[in-house]
């Protein structure tokens, strides 16, 4: 069976994500108190409605319960989003994503039992943070508050070594866990594969390793 969503709050983040989940051809109930904002989405989202979701018997009604996956995108209005997450986690939704405004919102959102907090303006803020400050960094991604996943083009000090002879893991504690080289990927590359030029890496490790990592071998070799 089709996997139905919920977006309650069409703000930039929510309705970006609504035109995204419909593109993909899902079923998606778009709900906001904007009757303009509601609006756009009549022709896009299969169901779009006017209501307030801190009125708990309006969420029952429009059946949330039953919606298997639910995205608060409420962020100025702090205490709607959290009386939000409240209704939703009493209603027992199955699977609530949250977006945070700020650290403390965050931490009170995982209290009530949000089962995913997102954190866009931060978590993109640092990815450009880290492509700016090196152009061989491509991406980054958080997995935890200490651990991230990176997409770094071969510095120069990589060319013709191997993962061996780099030391990553010994010397850095970071693990390369795919190669990109013209359009295959080599996941879980053997330790004696030789780096190429114009290589992609795509490395997990702590934080503080991938610095020194990016610091020695991507951004010093600019
Ligand atoms: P953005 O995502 O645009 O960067 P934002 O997260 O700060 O910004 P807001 O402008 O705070 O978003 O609100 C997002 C939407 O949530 C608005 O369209 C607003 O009308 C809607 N909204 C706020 N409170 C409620 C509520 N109680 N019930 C339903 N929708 C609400």
């Amino acid at each position: 069976m089709k996997k139905e969503f919920a977006v309650i709050g069409l703000g930039r983040f929510g309705s970006s994500l609504c035109r995204e989940l419909c593109m993909e051809g899902m079923d998606v109930l778009a709900i906001d108190l904007d009757e303009d904002k509601v609006n756009e989405f009549r022709n896009i989202a299969s169901y779009a409605v006017i209501a307030d979701s801190t009125d708990e018997t309006t969420l029952k009604e429009l059946g949330i319960n039953n919606i298997d996956h639910v995205i608060v995108s409420i962020g100025e209005n702090i205490q709607a989003s959290i009386l939000t997450t409240v209704i939703l986690t009493e209603l027992g939704v199955k699977k609530i994503t949250v977006k945070a405004q700020n650290d403390y919102h965050e931490k009170i959102l995982k209290k009530l039992g949000a089962h995913q907090v997102v954190h866009p303006e931060r978590d993109m803020g640092r990815r450009i943070a880290h492509s700016i400050i090196s152009n061989n960094i491509l991406d980054y991604l958080e997995l935890s508050e200490e651990h991230s996943i990176i997409e770094v083009i071969a510095g120069n000090k990589m060319i013709n070594k191997t993962l061996v002879d780099l030391e990553i893991r010994a010397k850095y504690n970071c693990n390369v866990v795919a190669i990109k080289r013209n359009n295959t990927i080599n996941v879980s590359p053997a330790a004696d594969l030789q780096i190429e030029k114009n290589d992609i890496l795509i490395v997990i490790g702590a934080d503080k390793d991938l610095s020194r990592f990016e610091k020695r071998l991507v951004i010093d070799d600019e």
